[in-house]
């Protein structure tokens, strides 16, 4: 537990002096903020480290909704809303677009913080004009950081790759895995397996790296080399799978998981390091329309702050960002009257009791498709929906479901979770960031302009 905020303007005096102490006058008293807090939130004072987190996909809904799950079923506050009550928070709003348009993809995204320019969506840090600017992780490499990739997705999917690569397409995950070699990417942990050869493992376990496939090789790893884990031949299992079958949990490791063992590889170089961690899947559950997915896979990134925050509390020279790359599905908790209950209660008075049944759900809409790939008739169709959400459909509304597409469009009543299509969304998105540096993130910004921050937080620029 952090100390208590000074509550007055005696504490807050006390509190603002005893940091000119330790730190100098370069303290940003900030309101509210304890002595140690203040001083680390200073914009003169540079980020030995950079833990860079993504939640991909999650528009302001996705986080309501989780927020609103621990609250219902699990009686406690999110890790990410206890940062904002326990740290000097810098929030900025950030927009979203690409060279494209309105609407980004992960790659254009993640180029901006790569290379600080908005490329055409499906590219890697290569502009229009075919310029491939020096990344991110470049720059952190060539002052000797150590850098890591940490994701739920494939290992060289395009938030990843889009910090350390420049690549034309970013279906070329061959190309993304070879150029994570190439570029000395120190920890690189994740799925997609198919994308690395054997010939390609074999080289990185020449220069060193450490190579592990599975939770328990994972856990038991020591020692500060280079890492490479690879724990899904394609995505890591979404959490609401990994969660329901014992077979999956025990050898997929958690994204909390991963990050402790990240930082623990990282923490000794001299110079510090830049670690990302995405929670990659809450994008994919957001396009499948699936609730119980985007829920969980957000918790589950959720966690991997709870493990993050504990390092910073020994390690204060740690900038920690928060954020997403862009919304996805539009997934929103909607009000509920008495639609489908006997209850003639006013409208929005069944709203807790209709979310309270995704606790039923035991597992992603990504497995029941899985499940149905042989379906012919539409009862196989009902009672596999039944079976995955638990829910008591009206004979009615079970009847229309004979397909992927109809099952989505079943749930949303049911549920109370709505999405507003099935694609990403161009909406304004939560950015976040304590620690050394947090004072240059401006209240309002363009997702180009992250880039420059970084690095002149680091002394880079
Ligand atoms: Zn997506």
């Amino acid at each position: 537990m952090p100390p208590a905020r000074p509550n007055s303007r005696r504490d807050f005096l006390k509190a603002a002096s005893l940091g000119g102490l330790a730190f100098g006058a370069t303290s940003v008293p900030a309101l509210g903020a304890t002595t140690r807090e203040s001083a680390a939130n200073s914009a003169q004072r540079l980020a030995k480290n950079v833990i860079f987190m993504v939640s991909d996909g999650m528009g302001m809904g996705t986080l309501s909704a989780a927020v609103d799950y621990l609250k219902l079923v699990h009686q406690r506050e999110s890790h990410w809303l206890r940062m904002y009550r326990e740290f000097p928070v810098v929030r900025s709003l950030c927009e979203t677009h690409s060279a494209t348009g309105l609407v980004t993809d992960s790659a254009a995204a993640a180029s901006c913080w790569g290379i600080g320019e908005r490329v055409q969506n499906g590219s890697l840090n290569v502009t229009a004009d075919g310029r491939k600017p020096v990344t991110l992780l470049q720059r952190m490499k060539a002052v000797r950081k150590l850098t890591g990739l940490v994701t739920t997705a494939t290992a060289t999917h395009a938030t990843p790759a889009g910090l350390v690569t420049n690549v034309s397409k970013r279906e070329d995950q061959k190309e993304v895995a070879f150029q994570y070699l190439e570029r000395g990417v120190d920890v690189v942990l994740g799925g997609g397996a198919t994308y690395f050869s054997e010939s390609l493992i074999s080289a990185y376990k020449k220069v060193g790296y450490a190579h592990v496939t599975n939770r328990a090789q994972l856990l038991a790893h020591r020692g500060a080399g280079p890492l490479l884990g690879l724990f899904s031949k394609n995505y890591i299992p979404m959490e609401v799978d990994r969660l329901n079958r014992k077979e999956l949990a025990a050898v997929t490791p958690s994204l909390a998981e991963m990050t402790q063992v990240a930082l623990a590889s990282l923490q000794g170089g001299s110079e510090g390091f830049f670690l990302m961690v995405e929670g990659g899947r809450i994008d994919h559950a957001c396009h499948a329309n699936d609730p119980i997915g985007a829920i969980l896979d957000q918790i589950a990134f959720d966690d991997a702050i709870a493990t993050v925050l504990k390092f910073i509390a020994t390690n204060p020279d740690t900038l920690l960002i928060v954020t997403t790359d862009h919304g996805t599905g539009g997934l929103q908790v909607n009000g509920v009257g008495s639609e489908d209950f006997d209850s003639k209660l006013p409208s929005y008075n069944e709203t807790d009791r209709t979310f309270l049944r995704l606790t039923q759900f035991n597992r992603s809409l990504e497995q029941v498709k899985l499940e149905a790939k042989d379906f012919k008739k539409p009862k196989e169709w009902q009672d596999l929906l039944v079976a995955a959400t638990g829910l008591n459909f009206k004979a009615a509304d079970l009847a229309k479901v004979i397909g992927m597409k109809t099952l989505t469009e079943a749930i949303p009543k049911y549920s109370g979770i709505g999405f507003t299509s099935m694609n990403h969304t161009g909406e304004l998105v939560e950015f976040s960031a304590i620690g050394p540096g947090s004072a240059l993130f401006t209240p309002f910004m363009r997702n180009d302009q992250v880039h420059a921050h970084l690095l002149r937080a680091t002394g880079l620029a």
